[in-house]
Formats: structure tokens, sequence, C-alpha cells
């Protein structure tokens, strides 16, 4: 398979390139289909970093964002600002090429205490997040894909997995959820089918 079977648009497809990627990783060619199918199909994903897993969720999100909504549309959730960091680097990257397109860390910042998180695309830590959603610093209105990456990892910390659902719960019904895990031990699985309910299981 390549990237070009898997129905992207153009855009993405210079972006992917500019990445140098050759080829879909066996995350994203399985992956992508399901992600972009319609009506689109929640995820529960084994996967380990060094996989491709973080472009297979950011692809998802960029081809299916629409530019002329200013608002909100996806939102992942990392368990460290480090991670959302890195995660926003490879969605701006791959979305170089999509006029208009704006991505933003949900990382507060002490010179600018009521800003407004406007991009179309939104990584942070649930926390943070949670917190901005409720003082209306971020609009969810028009939020659609919702991602939890090393949900095994968020678990590992106290409260993550709280206020992971916290988030989920002020967001629109109906919501795309993916959720990505290194490992599944028993408390992970059980998180996982809630947090996104009638997901496809996908198993490397
Ligand atoms: P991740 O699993 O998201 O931590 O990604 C691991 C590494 O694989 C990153 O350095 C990516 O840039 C790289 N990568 C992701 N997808 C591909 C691909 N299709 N072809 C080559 N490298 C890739």
């Amino acid at each position: 398979k390549e990237f070009k079977d898997l129905n992207l648009r153009d855009e993405l497809l210079r972006g992917i390139q500019a990445m140098n990627f050759r080829k879909p990783s066996k995350v994203q060619e399985k992956a992508l289909p399901l992600l972009l199918a319609d009506p689109p199909m929640n995820m529960i994903a084994q996967s380990q970093s060094g996989t491709g897993k973080t472009a297979a969720f950011s692809l998802n999100i960029l081809a299916r964002v629409d530019i002329s909504n200013p608002r909100p549309q996806a939102l992942v959730l990392a368990p460290s600002r480090e991670l959302a960091r890195q995660i926003l680097g490879v969605i701006s990257t791959m979305g170089q090429f999509i006029e208009g397109l704006k991505t933003m860390a949900a990382i507060p910042d002490p010179t600018q205490r009521n800003k407004k998180f406007d991009a179309h695309i939104l990584v942070g830590t649930p926390g943070t997040v949670m917190d901005m959603i409720r003082r209306r610093h971020i609009d969810v209105q028009d939020m659609r894909i919702l991602v939890l990456d090393e949900a095994d990892n968020m678990l590992d910390q106290q409260g993550l997995g709280e206020q992971c659902n916290r988030v989920k719960t002020l967001l629109p019904k109906g919501i795309q959820t993916v959720l990505f895990s290194a490992t599944f031990p028993q408390n992970v699985i059980e998180y996982a089918h809630r947090f996104s309910p009638k997901a496809n299981v996908l198993t490397l």
C-alpha cells in the first residue's frame, strides 16, 4: 500500500513527502482506512513509540479538518507537555501545505493569561486543557476528534486518566475517540473501552 491509496488530499501527500515517509507504516496502513471511514470509527490501538502512531492519528485529523471553520475541531491529549510539543511538531510539519491551517499547543502562557486558543487543532495535557475549556479559552462546540496518546503512561500518573474523562464530557457527544497505548494491562483495557466505546480494536 502507498500513501496515495489512502485517499489523502494532495497537500497532505506533500506534507508526508516533506517528512521523508515513503510508505505507510503498518499502524498507518491499518488505522487510517478505519479512522477515515464514513461515518468515522472510534479506535483503540496498541502501538509502541517508533511504529509511526503519531503520524497515524495526525493524518486522520489533518485529512478531516475543515479549514473554512476557524473553531477548534480536533484535540490531542498527551501525558506530558514535552510529548504534546512533539506531537504538535509532527502535525504542523505534515500540515504545512494546507493553506490557512492553524495548530496550537494548549499550554498556558503566563504573559497572556486570557489568551483564546484559536486554532483548528490543539494538543495539550489533560489538566490544563480541562481548565482552559472551563474558562472558555477553548471553544469546544465544533470539536469532532479526540485523541488520547500513551494511555498506559497517562494512567500511571495520578489523576490524569480521570482528567481525560472529564475533558471528554465537556466535548460534544458522539465525537470520534481514538486511544493509543503501548501496553494493555487490565486497567488500561477497561479504561480504553469506556473512553472509546464501540471502538475498532487494533493490535499490531
Ligand atoms: P512514532 O511511532 O510516532 O513515535 O514515530 C516513530 C518515528 O517513525 C518518527 O521518527 C517518525 O518520523 C517515523 N515515521 C512515522 N511514519 C513513518 C513512515 N511511514 N515512514 C518512515 N518513517 C516514519
